[in-house]
């Protein structure tokens, strides 16, 4: 009789291990490239534990086994407990949210130990380096047998550092993880190397692969209940699994377009179980494991990068919803906007991948309900550009250096120029002069617009109070200033706004805020409480673009605009569309009717103006009088126009 081992935690051990293996195979998996490892290390261990078991019975019994059974048993068990140490080192380095270089590199550090006891292990039945056995069968520890357990605690060891190094980009579940099996396997290998009658290896590791799977690798949590497709987080897992192993892939989004009012229309349980058949269809088309449910209302595909395979499956999506939808009684149609990028070409990384998807979608919704866009090199060029419009602004907020150029208005009735607009001006070192129709809209999205408006008013009320107040003879009385409806939607606007007002000491009634028919539409309530707040403060505002929108008479009493503004496209009509000339001539009449004033802008020729002042027109503005123009060049214009036109 051999050595005394207690190996009945390595029983319990192995039984636990092969319930999660179980498990492991009969759950749907997301393919990736740790699930893969975390097989390997799931396998790994539980043969490790299972061969340890074998070989610590059979050197108990040296009698009753043969010796090169008990030789081939611990050289299988030996080197089954290096290839589970490796494995789970790799798999931290999964877990760790660094590139692909780092990690690469890292595991060409962390292969080198193993690869050492690999070719130690190997050349131990001729040299007896880690164990041999005497002549009645017992097993003897080698010289170099604490090499192993040296190994096993540098493995947890290096984990811990990574986990130390990296803990801002590993999650807060993986870090508990790894800390828990760093200072287990560290206890373990302690006890092992004073009791080594006492085996834990198995243990330690069927803690730890427990908790992975419950945390990390619970295939529950990618899962999506409604439809039973992976989720949004299985799909942020996988597209970062593919763009940091410089996979080629193609992500297919398929939104569904409109789908609250769908659902609203026939109730939640009907609705689900549309989303369900659509997943299902989706996973026919691209496969269970490629099938993803992205958002509320959105789906995704990974697919191969191949053009002709997206372009396949596109079609078949496109087919598909070109027809009706049955759920319960309900039969419905329902469009759905494709989107379509490939990793590496287009997108490198999760963010990239969202932000190009934002991009396309708004595309496609330009485009109408059912919509497909691909990406392509003038697609990304495009949005290339729009990343460039976006830095521009920042910089520009950072600098404080957008510019505002002034174009006066000017009054039939007095016969010269007595207001301005403010027109915001950005220039970009590389894009050169970049117009407020481009990086109003950009700034409007991502929300730096508050900042910018609020610069942009200031600057406003800081120009009055400078350069108009002192120089009454200039006989400008009012500044027009364009709003966003993102910033009528600021909580605290109408207040922002004031105290800028007071800051500069400025009459309120110099200011005439320019909003248009959209915002009225969008901003509601909130923007009704602003306009009550300061127009009972004294500030005016006007309806720009009037008519662009849905036009209605009744909200312009209701939010009392004293001024309406035609834009360029509509005075065109006016002038060379007999029915729109028809048409508006009638509009001026109820405007005026209900005591409005009338913009006229985009006025290039003496022969509109002169058509104008038959109509009556209230106001004028375009580039017939001037364009706008920088501070200096405005005010000399204006001095020239008013002040020394009226002295001669
Ligand atoms: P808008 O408020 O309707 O401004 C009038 C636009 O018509 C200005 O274009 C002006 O330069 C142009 N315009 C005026 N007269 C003529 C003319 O005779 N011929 C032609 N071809 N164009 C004329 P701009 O400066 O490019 O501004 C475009 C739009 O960008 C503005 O339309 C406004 O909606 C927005 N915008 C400009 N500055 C700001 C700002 O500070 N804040 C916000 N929220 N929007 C702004
Ligand atoms: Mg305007
Ligand atoms: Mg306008």
């Amino acid at each position: 009789m051999g050595v005394r081992y207690i190996y009945h935690f390595e029983i319990a051990a192995l039984m636990f291990m092969m319930v999660l293996l179980l498990h492991f195979l009969v759950y749907r998996q997301l393919p990736l490239v740790r699930t893969r490892i975390f097989a390997a290390f799931l396998i790994s261990s539980m043969a490790g534990c299972a061969f340890n078991l074998c070989s610590s019975l059979g050197c108990m019994h040296p009698d009753k086994v043969p010796l090169w059974l008990n030789q081939i048993l611990a050289l299988l068990a030996f080197l089954l407990e290096a290839v589970s140490s490796f494995l789970f080192f790799w798999y931290i380095l999964q877990l760790c949210g660094r590139g692909a270089k780092w990690k690469n590199r890292v595991l060409q550090i962390g292969a080198v130990p193993f690869f050492t006891m690999v070719l130690l292990i190997l050349s131990t039945p001729f040299t007896g380096w880690m164990f041999s056995f005497d002549r009645q069968g017992n097993y003897v520890s080698g010289a170099w047998s604490s090499c192993g357990y040296l190994c096993i605690a540098g493995y947890a060891l290096a984990e811990f550092i990574i986990l130390m190094v990296n803990r801002k980009e590993i999650r807060r579940n993986n870090q508990i993880i790894i800390a828990l099996f760093s200072l287990l396997t560290i206890t373990c290998t302690v006890i092992q190397v004073n009791y080594r009658e006492l085996l834990l290896n198995g243990t330690t590791k069927a803690i730890v692969l427990l908790l992975i799977y419950i945390s990390t690798q619970n295939p529950g949590s990618l899962v999506d209940g409604v439809s039973d497709r992976y989720n949004e987080l299985a799909f942020r897992i996988m597209v970062r699994d593919k763009t940091e192993h410089g996979q080629s892939f193609a992500a297919v989004h398929i939104h569904l377009y409109k789908f609250n009012r769908i659902s609203a229309a026939i109730g939640y349980k009907n609705a689900d179980g549309i989303l369900e058949q659509v997943g299902r269809f989706l996973a026919g088309i691209g496969g269970e494991e490629n099938t993803y449910r992205t958002q509320t209302h959105e789906f995704a595909l990974i697919l191969p990068a191949e053009e002709e395979t997206v372009k396949k499956a596109v079609n078949a999506i496109r087919e598909r919803f070109g027809q009706k939808w049955n759920e319960g009684n309900t039969e419905l149609m329902m469009d759905a906007d494709i989107v379509t990028a490939c990793s590496p070409r287009h997108f490198k990384s999760v963010s990239e991948m969202n932000a190009l998807r934002d991009y396309m979608l708004e595309c496609a919704n330009s485009k109408g309900a059912g919509s497909l866009v691909m990406a392509d090199d003038n697609l990304k060029e495009a949005y290339m550009r729009l990343n460039k419009v976006e830095q521009a602004i920042s910089e520009a907020l950072e600098k404080d250096s957008m510019e505002i150029h002034y174009q006066p208005i000017y009054s039939m009735k007095d016969k010269k120029l007595v207001a301005a607009e403010a027109l915001a001006r950005l220039r970009d070192d590389v894009l050169g002069n970049i117009s407020p129709a481009e990086f109003i809209p950009v700034a409007e999205k991502n929300g730096t617009i508050i900042e910018l408006g609020r610069q942009i008013f200031e600057k406003c009320c800081k120009f009055i109070a400078k350069e108009l107040i002192p120089h009454p003879e200039l006989g400008i009385s009012a500044v027009h200033v364009n709003l966003s409806v993102v910033q009528c939607i600021q909580p605290d606007m109408a207040e922002q706004f004031i105290e800028i007002i007071e800051k500069y000491q400025i009459p309120p009634g110099m200011i005439n805020l320019e909003l248009t028919e959209r915002m009225t539409l969008d901003a509601t309530d909130l923007m009704r409480t602003h306009m009550k707040k300061l127009g009972e403060y004294g500030v005016r505002f006007s309806l720009d673009d009037y008519g662009t929108g849905s036009s209605n008479c009744a909200y312009l009493i209701d939010y009392s605009f004293g001024m309406v503004k035609f834009d360029k496209q509509m005075m065109d009509s006016y002038f060379d569309n007999e029915s729109a000339h028809f048409i508006l001539k009638n509009e001026f009449k109820t405007l005026k009717g209900l005591g409005i004033d009338i913009v006229a802008e985009g006025i290039e020729t003496k022969a509109q103006v002169d058509k104008l002042e038959e109509e009556d027109m209230n106001y004028i503005q375009g580039y017939y009088f001037a364009k706008p123009a920088p501070v200096q060049e405005f005010l000399k214009l204006i001095q020239a126009q008013n002040v020394q036109k009226a002295a001669y």
